[in-house]
């Protein structure tokens, strides 16, 4: 039994899609957290977080058994052959990233690791960590792996099943074809388990890389780092199509049409957020400066980021004016579809940012109002519907792609306004179809 026992440290939306796929794969897994409420939304068989599939899949696991919520380090991690670590690895004021959880985390495992077992870093940590924390299990006879996560929130259960590539990383050879072993155990069962979530199982024939410590470590902060670039390069075309004629969602369509440049990513917008490019820019930008090499490119990526709620209030405020006193919705709180997480969000940025001009905010999101409470001011009114949210408004910023807000009818979201600017932060709409409903409109580089 201890060969197909699994203990996965920390449950947040890492560690619950782990936990979860992997006790439906034939595991028995411990998912531990120090967050009584994360284990207490286990116990009742579903997650804390809204994503799609994730709870007939929890319910299941609690219900046979093999899913075992504790807060006990002893009960999960003597038990288990193999020790996850999905703990979080926040950004610093200064840009670098937090390891307390990680090392923290560790520490508590190396008192009851049982010789033969493998730990199993799943944060994401700049590239040399995994060397300074595999010291706590030095004389422990225990392997240090580092296996990064790429899951993506809105399709974190899909990705996990159908996914592209497994990376592990290590010294010790047989302990990383262990941890690769455990991932054909999950592409046994995808479709099975893709099934009891209610999902469409995806045709992808995923990759296994076998590498070393620091290279499995830097290959998860370099795909992140590359697609925010491809955000920020966006956007920043978006910003020099703004001064032109040139729509930049034509412009990103052709240029993505080259394979060596590919679509995906090239969408301007209101920027990245979330719980991880964000961080794991800076995180990239500090570990690269504490071995010496001056990220300039990464600089520029997160400060052109940081820019973008400004950037487009002012675009709108250059239409409207002072925003003092008048009505504004903000319909999207959540860093992007799919999610509840509204870590980092630019809608919620935005939102601030018009309460603080003297705006009267409504603000709305489908899943994401409890997430973003409390990032909000005060002054912003969190609201039910999103017929709620724009009744009266004068402005509507869209500012997450939810399809709830891709499908509105413009023509009634018109009617229910007393003014009439609509400011599509992700640029979801047609513009022409927007100006004929009697809107005006702001996109991101579409004038
Ligand atoms: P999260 O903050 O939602 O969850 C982390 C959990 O760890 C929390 O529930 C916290 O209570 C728990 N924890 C902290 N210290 C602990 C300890 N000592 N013992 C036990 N539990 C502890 O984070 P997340 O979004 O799941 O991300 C986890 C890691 O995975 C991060 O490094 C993140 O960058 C990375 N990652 C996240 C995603 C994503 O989409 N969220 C995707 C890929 C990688």
């Amino acid at each position: 039994m201890f060969e197909k026992t699994i203990a996965v440290i920390g449950t947040g939306y890492v560690g619950v899609t782990t936990s979860a796929i992997l006790a439906n794969a034939g595991y028995k897994v411990y998912a531990l957290d120090i967050s009584e409420d994360r284990l207490q939304a286990l116990r009742e068989g579903r997650s804390f977080f809204y994503e799609e599939g994730i709870n007939p899949l929890i319910k299941t696991a609690v219900d046979n058994g093999n899913l075992i919520p504790t807060t006990s380090y002893e009960e999960a991690v003597s038990n288990s052959k193999f020790v996850f670590s999905c703990v979080g690895t926040p950004d610093r004021p200064d840009g670098s990233s937090n390891l307390d959880y990680v090392f923290a985390a560790a520490e508590e495992c190396a008192k009851y690791i049982k010789p033969g077992s493998i730990y199993i870093q799943k944060s994401t940590v700049p590239v040399g960590t995994g060397r300074k924390v595999s010291e706590t299990f030095k004389d422990k006879s225990v392997a240090y792996t580092s296996n990064p996560e790429f899951l993506r929130e809105g399709t974190a259960v899909l990705d996990t099943l159908f996914f592209d590539r497994i990376v592990v990383g290590g010294a010790d050879k047989e302990a990383v074809k262990q941890v690769l072993d455990l991932y054909q155990e999950v592409e046994k069962n995808q479709k099975e388990i893709a099934k009891l979530a209610g999902l469409q199982p995806k045709e992808v024939k995923g990759e296994y890389i076998a590498t070393n410590l620091d290279s499995a470590e830097l290959i998860k902060v370099t795909s992140n780092a590359f697609l925010a670039l491809k955000i920020s390069f966006a956007n920043s075309i978006a910003q020099l199509a703004d001064k032109t004629d040139a729509d930049v969602v034509e412009v990103m369509h052709a240029a993505g049409a080259d394979p060596r440049i590919g679509r995906a990513f090239l969408n301007a917008g209101r920027g990245y957020g979330g719980g991880c490019f964000p961080k794991d820019v800076r995180g990239l930008i500090s570990s690269a400066e504490s071995f010496g090499v001056d990220l300039q490119i990464m600089k520029a990526a997160d400060s052109l980021n940081r820019q973008m709620p400004e950037y487009i209030v002012s675009k709108a405020a250059q239409k409207t004016g002072d925003f003092k006193g008048k009505r504004a919705a903000v319909l999207g709180l959540s860093f992007k579809a799919g999610t509840s997480d509204a870590r980092k969000s630019p809608g919620v940025k935005i939102a601030n940012l018009l309460a603080g001009t003297g705006a009267s905010v409504n603000a709305y999101d489908p899943e994401a109002n409890g997430e973003a409470k409390e990032d909000l001011t005060d002054s912003v009114n969190l609201v039910e519907s999103a017929e709620e949210a724009v009744k009266d408004a004068e402005i509507i910023f869209v500012a997450t792609d939810w399809p709830e807000f891709k499908e509105i009818n413009l023509n009634e979201l018109k009617s229910a306004m007393t003014g009439s600017l609509l400011v599509d932060c992700m640029n979801i709409y047609d513009p022409e179809k927007a100006l004929a409903a009697g809107l005006e409109f702001i996109g991101v580089g579409r004038n």
